[in-house]
């Protein structure tokens, strides 16, 4: 038992910050963008995560993504015990890797082969690699607003507005480590012309999330995803899907098979690891035999395909599978927001909900959702800001940036959903009141309202 003093929130945050650079392991966690400080998360437990003082949310945010059976589902947890008893890693092919492999294959048709990886990030990297490999070309389009993970080639976004050409969005990458990405907007079929009408012959590779859902929730018109498959296909150039959150989210075969549309690779993560750290990519064999050991394209991982990590994987899979998963998510997806335009009306505050499935976003602002990043206006950041504590300080647990999405999960269900309607109904009239919420408050101000509320914070 860890003693009362080192429980103390305040006492872990102030620890955090003194041994992890602004006390994270990455940076959204930290609570930079909207009021007050985060809580600590001690346990998850289906739809909801308890933190160090025992205050229980219903979770919104499903680790970003992976989590779409829940906290510690049985299966999953079952399939872990036991794949640890045998050994966490073998630097070696184990059966593990090979039944997720086929898993994968079977909701991805297009592919014939896997390469698993540790991360999202790294399999977006390793795709750029073996597109650029495989075609001899070295330039790479990416969207704006669309993330593909921190490597550097792909840690590049435009500018608001029209598409910027190769600017570095973090510090410590080169301008010549980014001078070979282009950017454009989404949703425009005249600039990606004009790219291609351009540079079309140099081009390796087109990386899209075909839902983006990490600048908001950005819905592509089948048209202009149509048309990035022609415009690549006419070029020589290679197609990436990236469904590291969209696959197995938004169907057994993600995007790729809800539109129709077959790119040349796709990469998954987040949810095919079940909550471990696995990523991967996956193609045709005429393109993935190109990565050594049979062909010219290095790439490699000492933990990548860990027999516990493949466990929690398949385990997750195979929940999925049984019928009428997809079909419950989506009806819970739908009822929150109906719930979510509910409370907007009511309150007659500015927004719409985008949804797709069990992914939704809020986006606080007049007109129609936005479909590109440049159309997302500040304010609707600002009054997400306010939601965001409003709703904590409710006992709901969402994402701590206004352009992350919220996720349903299997282990919602119509009580914890209504019960976030309720908690939204009653915090979002403050979102347009720049007084409502000191942004100085942290957590010891909220237990004191949190009482009787909805998803009431009370210790688990
Ligand atoms: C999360 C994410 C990544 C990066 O995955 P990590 O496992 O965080 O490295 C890449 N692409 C998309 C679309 C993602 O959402």
């Amino acid at each position: 038992m860890t003693s009362e003093p080192e429980r103390s929130h305040q006492d872990l945050l102030a620890r955090s910050r003194q041994v992890m650079p602004g006390g994270v392991s990455s940076p959204v966690r930290a609570f930079g963008a909207v009021p007050g400080d985060p809580p600590l998360v001690a346990k998850g437990a289906g739809a909801t995560v308890t933190d160090v003082e025992g205050r229980r949310y219903i979770d919104m945010v499903g680790s970003w993504g992976p989590l779409i059976l829940g906290h510690a589902h049985p299966r999953v947890v079952a399939a872990v015990e036991a794949a640890v008893r045998d050994g966490m890693t073998f630097g070696a092919t184990c059966p593990g890797e090979i039944a997720l492999a086929e898993r994968i294959l079977e909701r991805y048709p297009l592919a014939d082969r896997v390469r698993f990886t540790s991360s999202g990030t790294e399999a977006c990297m390793s795709a750029v690699r073996l597109a650029r490999g495989a075609t001899g070309r070295s330039r790479i389009v990416k969207f704006d607003g669309c993330y593909h993970g921190h490597a550097d080639p792909l840690l590049v976004k435009g500018g608001s507005g029209l598409a910027t050409f190769g600017t570095p969005s973090s510090a410590g990458v080169p301008e010549a480590f980014t001078a070979l990405t282009e950017v454009l907007p989404l949703d425009d079929v005249a600039a990606a012309e004009q790219l291609f009408a351009e540079k079309g012959d140099e081009i390796a590779l087109v990386a899209i999330e075909p839902l983006p859902a990490n600048a908001g929730l950005l819905v592509q018109r089948l048209e202009f995803l149509q048309h990035l498959r022609e415009l690549t296909t006419q070029h020589g150039a290679l197609l990436l899907f990236d469904e590291v959150i969209s696959g197995f989210r938004v169907g057994p075969g993600g995007m790729t098979q809800r539109t129709g549309i077959t790119p040349d690779l796709v990469t998954v993560g987040k949810i095919v690891g079940g909550g471990m750290p696995v990523g991967a990519y996956l193609g045709p064999a005429a393109l993935m035999d190109q990565l050594t050991p049979d062909g010219p394209v290095y790439q490699a991982g000492t933990l990548s395909g860990n027999p516990v990590a493949m466990a929690a994987g398949i385990a997750t899979l195979d929940v999925l599978s049984e019928d009428g998963t997809y079909e419950r998510l989506d009806e819970l997806g739908a009822r929150l927001q109906a719930g979510l335009e509910r409370g907007l009306a009511q309150a007659g505050v500015p927004g719409t909900v985008a949804r797709v499935g069990s992914i939704l976003w809020l986006c606080l602002q007049d007109g129609e959702t936005p479909r590109a990043f440049h159309k997302i206006r500040p304010e609707s950041a600002e009054r997400y800001g306010r939601l965001h504590r409003a709703m904590l300080d409710r006992g709901v647990w969402m994402a701590p940036s206004a352009y992350e999405v919220a996720f349903v999960s299997t282990a919602h269900d119509e009580a914890s959903i209504d019960a976030v309607i309720a908690a939204f109904a009653d915090a979002v009239p403050t979102v347009m009141d720049p007084k409502a919420i000191d942004p100085r408050a942290g957590m010891p101000n909220s237990s004191e309202t949190s009482g009787d509320r909805v998803g009431d914070g009370s210790p688990a």
